[in-house]
């Protein structure tokens, strides 16, 4: 009897054990499938950004922000792009290059350019100094500026490169900014160099005879804001620079730095800033023009 009952016993046990075991298997593949599920919900409920909750100030924020809009540059120059040409740079290109399109005469591409006999600071870092002026002043009044360098010691490109940059971009105008140079310590003042006679066409003389006119007013608008002596406006066939160019170029020899008075005024940020204010009256007042 006993071991009967022992018997219907470890059946019983063995049901119960059997029926323990299957829960317990149940149990642990439920518990695996929430924790993929978990898993899963938990990348989608931690994304990279934290959830915006979507309340009504959030709604207003979208509602009250402006979409940006670009506001074209206002300005008396606005609309104009001028290319604003610092002669000369450290190391000039070597070699040489046709002169103008209409001819096989060459020149070099470039040279170094002259050197202060007061001051001693060559010419092409004084011009710099002086053309980066001129480039703030007119954006300041909401000209587009494209500067032909804006360094001294990385810049290699021939007149020819200085002229291309400016028909490229499309320019208005380009300015040339240059010191003079002389034998005599004596002559000060401003010059201007426009183009000349050129392929000797008639609407070429018509291209001259108006930027030689323009040119008059440029010298007489840097004269006035600087006090130096309007000098001379020239017409020339002998700038490669001028030559290739396809729009209005003039090339402004801001004074001599031969003359050791003029070089120290060159060389100074007060006297630099009246040369771009001269530029600046000059181009306001001509705009029409180009
Ligand atoms: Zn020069």
């Amino acid at each position: 009897m006993a071991q009967k009952k022992k018997k219907k016993m470890t059946i019983t046990q063995f049901i119960l054990i059997y029926i323990a075991i299957l829960s317990l298997i149940l149990l642990g593949i439920s518990a695996c499938s929430n924790e993929v599920n978990s898993g899963n919900t938990q990348v989608v409920e931690t994304p990279d950004t934290p959830t915006e909750v979507i309340t009504t100030s959030t709604i207003q924020n979208y509602i009250d922000t402006p979409e940006p809009i670009e506001t074209p540059l206002k300005g008396a120059l606005s609309g104009l792009k001028v290319c604003i040409d610092p002669g000369h740079q450290q190391t000039p290109p070597e070699g040489k290059e046709t002169i103008a399109p209409w001819s096989s005469d060459t020149k070099l591409k470039n040279t170094h350019g002259a050197t202060g006999i007061s001051t001693k600071i060559e010419e092409y870092k004084t011009n710099l100094e002086i053309a980066l002026k001129v480039r703030d002043t007119l954006e300041k009044e909401g000209a587009e500026v494209v500067m032909t360098r804006e360094d001294n010691e990385s810049t290699h490109i021939s007149n020819q490169d200085r002229a291309n940059i400016a028909n490229n971009a499309g320019v208005n105008l380009t300015i040339s900014i240059h010191c003079n140079s002389a034998d005599s310590q004596n002559i000060a003042g401003i010059e201007t160099y426009t183009r000349g006679s050129g392929d000797g066409t008639a609407e070429y003389k018509e291209r001259s005879d108006k930027e030689f006119a323009l040119s008059q007013k440029l010298l007489s608008s840097v004269a006035a804001t600087t006090g130096a002596a309007a000098r001379d406006a020239h017409k020339s066939d002998a700038y490669t620079g001028i030559n290739f160019a396809k729009y209005p170029t003039f090339i402004l020899e801001c004074g001599f730095i031969s003359n050791p008075e003029e070089d120290q005024k060159l060389n100074s940020a007060e006297y630099q800033k009246k040369i771009a204010d001269g530029i600046l009256s000059f181009l306001k007042d001509n705009k029409g023009s180009f």
